[in-house]
């Protein structure tokens, strides 16, 4: 661990480097903590890249917490297509509604009381309380923990959940009470510009002078991480149902992995049939109909956090039933260009361009 003086030193190069160098992000210019919360749930496992036109269309579409607590789920979902977690968009929409009726439209302060909203956990909270409200909680985030595994030669697996509070610690004790806010970032925009995950840029670091890493030549051993097993690969059939000139869509359930989106009706394909037979099996499940195939669309290939799939998409006509659900919550028969207007997963958008009037 470093001296108290080297801490201190360190504290003061960091955010000296963090104001001269920091990226001028939408998020930055203010302490309101509804942006700041925004910015923050979108950030998670998600680069400012991906996030800067998500955050701009929410803002605009919800500019206060009281915008975003009256609106419709289904247009907070809209809005937050293509971002992925959806749950975090659920969660917000809740929490922004608790807000609202129990704390008089007004972010808590107490981080207790932030704590208990829906979706709020230790990261979210240390952000939010610390960056708009300069209350002195460390943030761990990925690019903190690696900035700290190399820093000070922590050898606990980042990406293991057990180790976390030897993070947490670390960043305690480094953080500087005086200006909580301003060097958690100030550690975050470390970890993203300089300290990155493959070649460091060692020689333009701010703490280079104290980085036990950098002086023992092992940065590149740093962070450890525990051998992941493979992610799973499942095999998925999806049916886009033509009925005339519109086709069939499903809504899920609203908790759950894309809960509340909309998508066209299939599901997974076993072992010993082919994804044809999976596909109009499924249908039948799902929503009671018998279709026929006409032809098999695309094959699309979609990575989630824990699992990744290959979808067999067809296009299917509807041939005999009534609509009875098994499982989605709603249904509409709609017009190709009125897909838009509905917040899909992204596998669904990646083959939406292809589909054509019968
Ligand atoms: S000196 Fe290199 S390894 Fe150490 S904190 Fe700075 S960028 Fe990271």
């Amino acid at each position: 661990m470093l001296s108290e003086k080297e801490i201190q030193h360190l504290r003061l190069r960091l955010v000296a480097w963090y104001r001269a160098h920091r990226r001028s992000l939408p998020w930055r210019n203010t302490t309101n903590p509804y942006p700041v919360w925004i910015s923050e749930v979108m950030l998670q496992q998600t680069t400012v890249s991906t996030v800067l036109p998500f955050y701009r269309r929410f803002t605009e579409r919800f500019p206060e917490l009281q915008d975003l607590a009256r609106a419709d789920l289904q247009d907070v979902l809209m809005i937050w297509e293509g971002l992925g977690y959806y749950a975090r968009a659920r969660n917000l929409h809740r929490a922004a509604r608790i807000v609202r009726d129990h704390h008089g439209s007004v972010v808590p302060a107490d981080v207790t009381a932030f704590r208990n909203l829906p979706g709020v956990g230790d990261y979210i909270a240390a952000a939010v309380m610390s960056i708009a409200f300069d209350q002195p909680y460390a943030v761990v985030d990925g690019n903190v923990k690696r900035v700290l595994a190399r820093l000070l030669l922590i050898a606990a697996p980042v990406n293991r959940p057990a180790d976390h509070k030897i993070f947490k610690a670390a960043a305690a004790r480094l953080l500087d009470m005086s200006q909580p806010g301003t060097f958690n970032q100030a550690m975050m925009e470390l970890g993203a510009l300089i300290c990155t995950p493959r070649r460091a840029a060692c020689s333009d670091c701010p703490v280079k002078v104290h980085c036990r890493a950098e002086r023992d030549g092992k940065v590149g051993e740093f962070p450890k991480r525990l051998q992941k097993s493979p992610t799973p690969l499942h095999h998925v059939a999806v049916g886009v149902v033509f009925k005339k000139d519109r086709v069939l869509i499903t809504r899920r359930r609203p908790e759950g992995l894309l809960g509340g989106l909309w998508e066209f009706p299939g599901g997974r394909v076993k072992d010993d049939e082919t994804p044809q037979d999976a596909c109009v099996r499924e249908i039948r499940e799902e929503v009671n109909l018998k279709v026929k195939i006409d032809f098999h669309l695309t094959r699309i290939r979609h990575a989630y956090t824990h699992f990744k799939i290959v979808m067999d998409v067809y296009n299917c006509r509807y041939v005999s039933g009534k609509v009875s659900l098994n499982g989605p919550t709603d249904h509409r028969w709609v017009k190709l260009d009125e897909l838009a207007g509905f917040p899909f997963p992204k596998a669904n958008l990646k083959f939406m361009p292809l589909l054509k009037p019968l």
